[in-house]
């Protein structure tokens, strides 16, 4: 099934398709799709304690899109042009029977890239059923080697180790290359960057750096917080030398760069200092089945409701078409002018990263 022709390491094919393109060009190429807005970790950027407590009212089954609905409104995206499909969250792999969900969406044929995005938490147990199930790659989110710094950036004092297990297995598998992600904050995890870098150098996984954005309402986002794409490329080039690589293709977020001594390359995410708006093909369906433009939209459109008051494919489709046709946003690049006061923007944790 994978024929990786493509540049993309792991992926399996290259150029955006996109039938349909928005007010600036840009196609529908990508789907990330929350599968469930759950999850185990607390992570204090994302899903703190305070608001994400006993009390927080999480999505009822019934609100939930169901393996089914996921599927049909995937094949609708695919026929518009999506090639890449992620499931995210929360945490993916809470959701019950999600091999199952994976060998749906790997069977429909134009699906070039079927990934997950995973605190890896489950991923040791996990890994094989979803290589087998069809899964192409994972990303692991992991904000630190230091195993202090990692329990208190997860709240719920999970070790290093166990997320390092379920990276190992991803990897013996064949969910490969497998990427790991850090999200870097001022004063909490930047001292780790180095250490972080060295560890993956050479190891065949990708490292990848992400500036901690504004996201949700509930993180308390400070610019100050940001450690900067160069800033992290300074820190790591200062000791393990490296050199920039050409973008792979159109919508790529991650800046890359290689060790100048051949050990292998890491990622940068810019999204604060260096908008990629321009480039953004992706859409959002959030764990209830509302459709969202930009990670930081307002208004999600509900595919829920089209889907279970009998619209046909068709009709869906051309809402789709609709949506994306009409689509403005550029939330990062404007990210300057925000003010105090604009309207609130959904979780991280309910549309999916
Ligand atoms: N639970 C899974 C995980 O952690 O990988 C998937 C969902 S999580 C919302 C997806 C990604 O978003 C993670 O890599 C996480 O670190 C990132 N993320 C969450 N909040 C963020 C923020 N405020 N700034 C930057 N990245 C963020
Ligand atoms: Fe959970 Fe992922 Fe958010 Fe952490 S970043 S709280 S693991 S959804
Ligand atoms: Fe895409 Fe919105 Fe992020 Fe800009 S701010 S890159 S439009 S998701």
């Amino acid at each position: 099934m994978n024929t990786n022709v493509n540049k993309e390491p792991g992926a399996r094919s290259q150029e955006p398709a996109g039938r349909v393109e928005d007010t600036l060009g840009r196609p529908l190429h990508d789907l990330r799709i929350s599968v469930t807005d759950r999850c185990n970790f607390r992570c204090t950027y994302c899903m703190p304690k305070e608001i994400f407590g006993r009390e927080y009212q999480f999505l009822d089954r019934r609100e939930i899109l169901s393996f089914e609905e996921i599927s049909r409104l995937t094949r609708v995206f695919v026929d518009q042009g999506v090639e890449k499909v992620r499931l995210t969250g929360g945490e993916p792999t809470l959701r019950r029977g999600l091999p199952k969900l994976v060998a749906m969406l790997s069977e429909i044929e134009s699906v070039k890239d079927l990934t997950l995005t995973t605190n890896g938490s489950r991923l040791a147990e996990l890994a094989r059923e979803l290589k087998e199930a069809g899964l192409d790659r994972v990303t692991v989110s992991l904000d630190s080697l230091d195993d202090a710094v990692f329990r208190a950036m997860n709240d719920v004092d999970f070790p290093v180790s166990r997320v390092l297990a379920g990276i190992d297995e991803a990897a013996r598998v064949g969910l490969t290359p497998v990427k790991v992600n850090m999200v870097v904050k001022r004063g909490v995890n930047e001292h780790t960057v180095v250490d972080f870098a060295r560890h993956f150098k050479g190891s065949g996984h990708i490292a990848r750096f992400i500036e901690y954005m504004d996201v949700g309402n509930s993180n308390g986002w400070r610019l100050d917080d940001v450690v900067t794409a160069a800033q992290i490329v300074e820190m790591i080039d200062l000791e393990m030398p490296l050199e920039p690589l050409e973008p792979q293709y159109r919508g790529e977020v991650a800046g890359r760069y290689r060790y100048r001594d051949g050990s292998g390359e890491i990622g940068v995410i810019a999204s604060v200092s260096q908008p990629f708006c321009g480039d953004c093909t992706r859409a959002r369906i959030s764990a209830d089945g509302r459709l969202y433009t930009c990670l930081f939209g307002v208004i999600g459109h509900d595919l829920r409701k089209l889907l279970r008051s009998g619209k046909t494919d068709e009709e869906i489709a051309a809402f789709l078409e609709r949506v994306w046709s009409r689509r403005t946003d550029r939330y990062s690049e404007l990210r300057a002018s925000e003010t105090p006061g604009l309207p609130r923007k959904p979780e991280m944790s309910y549309i999916g990263g």
